[in-house]
């Protein structure tokens, strides 16, 4: 082994870390990487050398570990999100000196991130939360990364990360995101979307099975025909590849042998409580989450398909179906998941904003709609034009009321009723669909019965009402006048 130092280090060697390590070697920057288990080390080191001899050095002790990098020293670390972090910098920080830098690439809540920063601060040891979206494929071989926190510690590895995340056309998908916890919190709003994307193309699946008909290997030339177009994106396009595949236990497709429960591991749920907090709609990333929960209760549904007759409105979806011209469902389909899709973007951009003017983060929407056009999860052509919105205008009140997607919305509104109402007459629930243009009838309504609450309000608590026609703060006596 060579005895020259390292240029960065990476902890944790699990799905992401091992393929992060990777690829950060194979752009040439030579790291030294550290697990807990070491097993996880000899098994990185082999990959490196079956994989191009990469410059990879294992290490077996945090000190070995620390003091094997360059200074000022970067280390990523990428455990499990909570406790194991803290246990992590407890282990490796005390052999770091002032100036060295500490980056979890985790999906950790944006807190515990800010917390760590002060915790290491007084050894002027310097902080980023990374966000790191794509998976185990987009970790090897170019992620979407959301760095935040000190200025100073992301210009240190500016140069490596910038190599090593997924290459668009207008740049490598990374930006230096903003101070404090933002780098987590964009990634958690990222998976939050990715949640209802997920929702919705799940939606668009059911009402063409269920209302239209449609086989699996026609669903999967649809997906793939909307691959080539306004909605192409790598979920549409895994989408189209999993109804291809064949059950290898028996016949058909697997598909159709998954158990409908959602897993999840919390990112959605931590979305859908900050909208809360902030006073932000995001109906349909809260959709997506509901129905999750509501998937994890198999026997409580089946109890109730046959309680609530279920099967007789199946029976009802033959007659619907009688009805229907394939075609024509099919290009509805797309433009309500269209449509749908832009509302949960400006949901979730709108949650963004919110918590940016919060903690003076100053995010910029373009870039972070340019750095998801590749690498992550929610990869799709369209972020290009989101990104172009912003551009035009960075503070665009909503993404559905910038001219290009507000001209959309319109268009696409025939459709989008066209399948929402088959699917309430049919009894096939689409909540993300129908909260998406729910979202957009409220918000596009200049008048709404707003008044009427604010009337019961008033009569019950004397909370006060303005009027539409005079200033000030309003109080009647309801009941006497009634
Ligand atoms: P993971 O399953 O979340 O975590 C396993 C790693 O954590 C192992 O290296 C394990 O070490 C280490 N670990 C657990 N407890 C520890 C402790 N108390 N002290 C020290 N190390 C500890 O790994 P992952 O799936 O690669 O994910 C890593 C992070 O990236 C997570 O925050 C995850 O949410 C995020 N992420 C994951 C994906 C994905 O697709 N998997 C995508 C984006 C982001 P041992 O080997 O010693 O047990």
């Amino acid at each position: 082994a060579s005895t020259a130092l390292s240029r960065i280090g990476l902890a944790g060697l699990a799905v992401m870390g091992q393929n992060l390590a990777l690829n950060i070697a194979e752009k040439g920057f030579p790291i030294s990487v550290y697990n807990r288990s070491t097993s996880k080390v000899d098994e990185t080191i082999e990959r490196a050398k079956q994989e191009g001899n990469l410059p990879l050095t294992g290490q077996y002790s945090p000190r070995e570990f620390v003091l094997s990098l360059q200074r000022p020293r970067s280390v990523i670390i990428l455990v499990k999100a909570g406790s194991p972090v803290d246990q992590t910098i407890s282990a490796l920080s005390q052999f770091m000196d002032s100036g060295d830098c500490i980056i979890d690439g985790g999906n950790e809540w944006y807190e515990n991130t800010e917390r760590r920063m002060r915790e290491v601060t007084d050894r002027g040891i310097l902080y980023l939360g990374m966000g790191v979206s794509g998976g185990e494929e987009g970790a090897r071989n170019g992620p979407s990364l959301m760095p935040g926190g000190n200025y100073q510690a992301y210009l240190n590895i500016k140069d490596i990360v910038e190599k090593v995340a997924a290459q668009v056309e207008d740049g490598p998908c990374v930006t230096y995101i903003g101070e404090g916890g933002s780098g987590n919190f964009v990634k958690m709003v990222h998976n939050g979307i990715e949640y209802g994307d997920m929702q919705l193309i799940s939606e668009a699946y059911d009402v063409l099975k269920v209302a239209g008909g449609l086989s699996n290997s026609e669903l999967a030339d649809i997906f793939a025909e909307w691959n080539r177009g306004e909605l192409e994106s790598f979920l549409i396009e895994i989408t189209a590849d999993i109804f291809r595949v064949k059950d290898e236990h028996g016949e058909g497709e697997l598909v159709d042998k998954i158990l409908d429960k959602t897993g999840m591991k919390g990112t959605g749920k931590w979305t859908v409580q900050q909208a809360a907090e902030l006073s932000v709609a995001a109906p349909t990333i809260a959709a997506s989450l509901d129905c999750r929960y509501l998937s994890g209760l198999k026997e409580e549904r089946e109890a109730a398909a046959q309680v609530l007759e279920n099967a007789g409105m199946i029976d009802d979806v033959g007659k619907v179906r009688s009805g229907i011209d394939k075609k024509r469902l099919i290009d509805d389909v797309r433009q309500a998941l269209y449509a749908s899709k832009i509302c949960s973007y400006a949901q979730g951009m709108n949650l963004l904003r919110a918590k940016s003017v919060e903690k003076g983060w100053n995010l910029n929407f373009g870039e972070l709609a340019r750095i998801w056009k590749g690498g992550c999860i929610i990869r799709a052509v369209f972020l290009d034009r989101i990104k172009k919105a912003y551009q035009r205008n960075p503070d665009l009140a909503s993404l559905v009321v910038d001219p290009e997607f507000a001209k959309e919305m319109v268009q696409r509104q025939e459709a989008w009723r066209r399948v929402v109402g088959l699917a309430i007459q049919a009894g096939i629930s689409t909540p993300g669909m129908c909260a998406s243009l729910a979202y957009f009838d409220t918000y596009r309504r200049a008048r709404l019965p707003a008044n009427l609450v604010q009337a019961q309000r008033d009569l019950f608590g004397a909370h006060t009402y303005e009027r539409i026609d005079r200033p000030g703060a309003f109080h009647t006596e309801w009941t006497k006048l009634a």
